[in-house]
């Protein structure tokens, strides 16, 4: 490499990739590098002498090849164009690429085939090259590089694998960090599929064995390949804030899919034998009878991030046609850490919410359907008031997460220990608060009144579109109403929308005024004058949103509500009076969000109904 001269005229780059590589043998220098940064006018002219000598120091004391561009990375250049961006390592390999005519890819772990693309070329090979395949179709094999002149590799890997080399560009940190990784992984899962193809035939046998005796139910679970591949998957799990692992046995392969802000994403395919023993793994630590696959079942685990924090799973397992199916629900250890503010309350609902719940006794519900994170409303709403003067009990149907200021019990229809009965139970147990997961039926819609008449708060969740539709929902029930009357004081509705990735959204969405009015339009909200629209970064994995937030509907029971409720209660009737005292529509809660800029029509309009 000869840096230890400065470039006089700078090179122009040709924007044409076939004369750019390997036609004309470049080195890929430092010298090469600042004579485009200067020639893009990235570098000034009374800058470029200084920078050079400071990279050209950083790449000399680094212990062993250090690619160039991390070097210039480490300078912490700011670019003398416009905009004025620190030129950071991903910036500089967008910027290689361009001047190189290779298309840039930032490198996302999810969307590689890493059993099909490691197969292509050795661990030692990839990183002899500092080269990463990332893609394998039919005809093309796609490989990241860092280093567009160095192509000695192209065409014996182009005979290797018979297809066509489609090279990009990657940020060279990336492409080491993931060549480890990968390759390692690759290793774990090809060795254990040899292993179990091998003692298929056998370890079916075996398990019939095991199962008539019961004995040694660990078959490959401990398998240092499946120890690996587990541990690996929860990383990444963790890291791409999931909140569902879906492990799926299918015909021949198995899927392994990730819930992440609501929406399930295909994360990888595995081989079927390779499942089946990360799911005995799983249950195995879960406590999980793990022989038993014919019956569902369910288990809990606590591991930890790899920054050391906390974190429950709960598993639950289906028998389908392909097998055992698990999935793995991920709780976020901050859930009950977080406040009202936090869960996207606008800090007048907050405030009415924080009035009902330390109201003494009464009834309180919170609507929606599953997944429109009630629980999460209710544990953050209780571990508030668990105070040590106060004795909260929860009834649940399963436990989502254990909270130790909370006394909690488990529903086990197995030995007849209903809501009802759970409700009964705690009632001996000299509760202030009492949660119930769900009113479904009848009797515990009855316990739960009585408990609220004997002076206790109540707290629990029904399936219903809206808050009033709640009301109408314990009538159909058999509830009486004036025992409605002497004890139901609150109802919130509440639904999570997508928030908008602040890394990337953009204030130039448009926004159709009939749209607008739909949403906002028997309220008269003006519509914004900025809407933001989804982009797609990395940060939010090329989605344009990263979280959910929460919309209430928060109706507090008046008198005047109250007075509505008999023998022939008006659906229509209850809204119009919430609205009156106070409460704003899911719709125009909604509204608010796209006004603050925090979500998108798109996000409101599939979680709410029209304006009644
Ligand atoms: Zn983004």
């Amino acid at each position: 490499m000869n840096d230890n001269a400065l470039p006089a005229t700078p090179q122009p780059a040709t924007a044409n990739p076939a004369a750019a590589r390997p036609t004309r043998p470049r080195t890929l220098d430092l010298q090469l590098i600042f004579s485009w940064l200067l020639a893009d006018g990235i570098v000034d002219k009374t800058g470029v002498k200084a920078h050079f000598a400071q990279a050209q120091g950083i790449l000399r004391n680094a212990p062993g090849g250090m690619h160039p561009l991390v070097a210039v990375a480490q300078c912490k250049l700011v670019s003398c164009q416009p905009l004025h961006r620190m030129m950071t390592l991903d910036l500089l390999s967008e910027w290689l690429a361009s001047k190189v005519g290779l298309p840039f890819a930032r490198i996302d772990p999810l969307r590689i085939d890493f059993t099909k693309v490691a197969d292509v070329m050795s661990a030692s090979y990839a990183a002899k090259f500092h080269i990463l395949p990332l893609e394998l179709t039919n005809d093309a094999l796609v490989v990241a590089t860092a280093d567009p002149y160095q192509v000695e590799w192209e065409s014996e890997i182009a005979k290797i694998s018979r297809r066509k080399i489609s090279l990009v560009i990657a940020n060279p940190l990336d492409i080491a960090q993931y060549t480890a990784q990968f390759f390692t992984l690759a290793k774990s899962i090809r060795d254990a599929n040899k292993t179990n193809t091998q003692d298929m035939a056998l370890r079916n046998n075996f398990e019939q064995l095991v199962e008539m005796g019961k004995a040694n139910k660990q078959f490959d679970a401990n398998d240092q390949h499946i120890v690996n591949i587990v541990d690996w998957l929860w990383g990444y799990a963790f890291e791409q804030r999931a909140s569902d692992i879906h492990l799926e046995p299918k015909r021949d392969v198995a899927v392994i899919r990730f819930r992440i802000d609501g929406v399930l994403h295909q994360v990888y395919q595995v081989p079927a034998a390779v499942m089946i023993a990360m799911t005995a793994r799983i249950k195995l630590l879960g406590r999980m009878d793990v022989i038993e696959k014919r019956r569902p079942q369910d288990g809990r685990i606590k591991t930890r991030t790899q920054a050391g924090q906390e974190v429950e799973l709960r598993l639950s397992t289906l028998p389908t046609a392909f097998g055992e199916k698990l999935v793995m629900r991920i709780f976020d250890p901050d859930v009950v850490v977080k406040t009202l503010p936090e869960l996207g309350f606008p800090p007048d609902d907050a405030r009415r919410w924080d009035a009902l719940t330390k109201r003494p006794h009464g009834i309180i519900l919170v609507t929606g359907p599953t997944g429109s994170g009630k629980t999460t409303t209710l544990y953050t709403t209780l571990k508030a008031l668990a105070t040590s003067e106060v004795n909260v009990c929860t009834v649940e149907d399963p436990i989502e997460m254990v909270e130790a200021s909370f006394n909690q019990m488990q529903v086990q229809p197995g030995i007849d220990l209903s809501f009802s009965d759970g409700v009964k139970a705690l009632m001996r147990q000299d509760p202030d608060i009492i949660m119930v997961g769900e009113i479904r039926d009848l009797g515990t819609a009855e316990m739960a009144i009585q408990a609220a008449l004997t002076g206790h708060l109540v707290l629990s969740t029904l399936h219903t579109n809206d808050a009033p539709a709640a009301v109408m929902r314990l009538l159909e029930l058999g509830v009486p109403y004036y025992l409605l009357e002497a004890t139901l004081i609150g109802i919130m509705a509440q639904r999570l929308v997508r928030t908008l990735c602040p890394n990337c959204k953009s204030p130039d969405g448009t926004l159709n005024d009939d749209v607008w009015h739909s949403i906002g339009g028997a309220w008269k909200i003006p519509k914004p004058a900025t809407i933001y629209r989804p982009i797609g970064c990395p940060e939010c994995r090329q989605t344009g949103y990263r979280g959910r937030t929460g919309i209430y509907e928060l109706l507090t029971v008046t008198e005047a509500f109250t007075q509505l409720v008999g023998d022939e209660t008006d659906l229509h009737a209850l809204r119009r009076q919430s609205v009156l005292d106070g409460m704003k529509p899911l719709r125009i809660a909604g509204a608010m969000k796209i006004v603050e800029g925090v979500t998108t029509a798109e996000e409101v309009l599939k979680v709410t109904a029209a304006l009644a």
